[in-house]
């Protein structure tokens, strides 16, 4: 008898006869003595959503009532799921993210896990029953319910699985497993059979979205090794694991696209030491996570000063133009443009550490092919580039195309 938690994202539930499917598949497990803890996100579209009511009623709504609203997408699920297995005269009981005892720290909206105390969980396992877990949610300890950040509902897998010890973590989707890239954008990508914890961080931060990116950071640190996976056939999936020795001999193992960026230039910030950090503390104290940064002189003004722009999620821009205009007296720029129209392409692998050309090869593709780049950033394993919006997506193929070979 084997523990398995699995996960089934929005795609996987989005409506009843998806439930039903989840149900006759996780009720397989069940049958053969499998101990099943499954964990569902909001049935496909409702968090997003939920998200256009809460605008349409107040365009800066309370985060605390904000995360009320969107545990409820999952909510949904869990009692569907339930209920779909009861049909199938298995034992089910649906949990919330606190009743299975997920505790996180009180930042609305990507509060972080700090414990979980899976008693309810373990106690309804022995007594026979299929554990339904809504992803994506947590409780502070003084009771208010938070959410995991977009895709969160793989966070909570991967957390319960490592409090719980699962000995397999199934993550099921719309798509096979882990592609050299997201298949819908370059149709000749490739299904990878393992990558490791390292490379599915990247492609994850870098936009890959087929796995949220913190979920594969707590992975990593707490070792779940886990299967991405079909929820709609049987074909095996992509292991992500910890590295081997021969994964460093290919150098690039994936191409990402992240679209959801934005871009905030401070043009003329006087040249003095101390204003970047008063810039990037204010945008730190208000939870705004940054992405990259470049600073260039300014060639325009009479006085020494630069031009500051920094990339970030595309839903804290307007934070972090109210953050910034509450400096305007302290930093004196002079003036700020925010940029949404940008696509930020990244190259991926472990082999890049041993392997030199994988940035020579990046730019000579995107200049053969007339993309200007806006922005550079890389660490050990990736590189990554800021173009125009709309050339996102042919960047992707193109460099997927130098990376992969030419699609056929
Ligand atoms: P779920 O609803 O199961 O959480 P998501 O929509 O969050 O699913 O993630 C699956 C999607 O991720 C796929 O449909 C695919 O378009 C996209 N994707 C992006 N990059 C990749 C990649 N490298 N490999 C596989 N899928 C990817
Ligand atoms: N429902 C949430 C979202 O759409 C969480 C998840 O699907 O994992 O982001
Ligand atoms: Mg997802």
């Amino acid at each position: 008898m084997a523990l398995i938690v699995q996960k089934f994202g929005g795609t996987s539930v989005k409506d009843t006869d998806r439930i039903k499917n989840v149900a006759s598949r996780v009720g397989k497990y069940r049958l053969r003595g499998d101990q099943v803890v499954t964990v569902v996100s909001a049935m496909g579209g409702v968090t997003d959503n939920l998200i256009g009511l809460a605008s349409e009623i107040n365009p800066m709504p309370s985060e605390r009532e904000m995360d009320m609203l969107l545990a409820t997408g999952e909510q949904t699920t869990i009692a569907l799921l339930a209920m779909a297995l009861h049909s199938l005269d298995l034992p089910a009981v649906s949990l919330t993210g606190a009743q299975a005892g997920i505790v996180t720290d009180g930042v609305h909206s990507k509060a972080k896990i700090q414990n979980i105390t899976p008693k309810q969980v373990h106690a309804m396992l022995d007594e026979g029953n299929v554990v339904i877990v809504a992803g994506f949610q947590g409780q502070t300890p003084d009771g208010r319910i938070t959410t995991l950040g977009r895709g969160g509902s793989d966070l909570t897998a991967i957390a319960l699985a490592a409090a719980l010890k699962a000995d397999l973590c199934q993550i099921y989707t719309d798509v096979d497993g882990v592609y050299t890239a997201d298949p819908r954008i370059v149709s000749d990508a490739r299904k990878l059979n393992e990558i490791s914890y390292d490379e599915m961080l990247e492609l994850a931060a870098t936009g890959a979205k087929v796995m949220q990116s913190r979920s594969v950071e707590f992975a990593k640190k707490f070792d779940v090794k886990f299967e991405v996976r079909s929820s709609l056939n049987n074909n095996p999936g992509t292991i992500v694991t910890e590295e081997t020795d021969n994964m460093e001999a290919v150098v690039v193992r994936g191409v990402a696209l992240d679209k959801n960026q934005a871009k905030v230039t401070l043009v003329g910030v006087p040249d003095q030491p101390g204003m970047a950090a008063r810039v990037f503390s204010a945008l730190a104290k208000s939870a705004v996570n940054i992405d990259m940064i470049v600073q260039n002189i300014s060639h325009g003004s009479a006085t020494p000063a630069t031009d500051l722009s920094f990339t970030a999620d595309k839903p804290d821009l307007a934070k972090a133009q109210k953050v910034i205009a509450e400096l305007k007296d302290e930093v004196q720029f002079a003036e700020v443009i925010a940029d949404e129209d940008i696509a930020k392409v990244s190259v991926v692998g472990v082999g890049m550490r041993s392997h030199s050309g994988v940035a020579a090869k990046v730019f000579e593709t995107l200049g053969a092919g007339g993309v200007n780049i806006e922005m550079i950033s890389t660490s050990e394993i990736k590189i990554s580039v800021v173009v125009e919006g709309g050339k996102g997506e042919e960047a992707t193929r193109a460099l997927h195309g130098a990376f992969f070979g030419e699609e056929t």
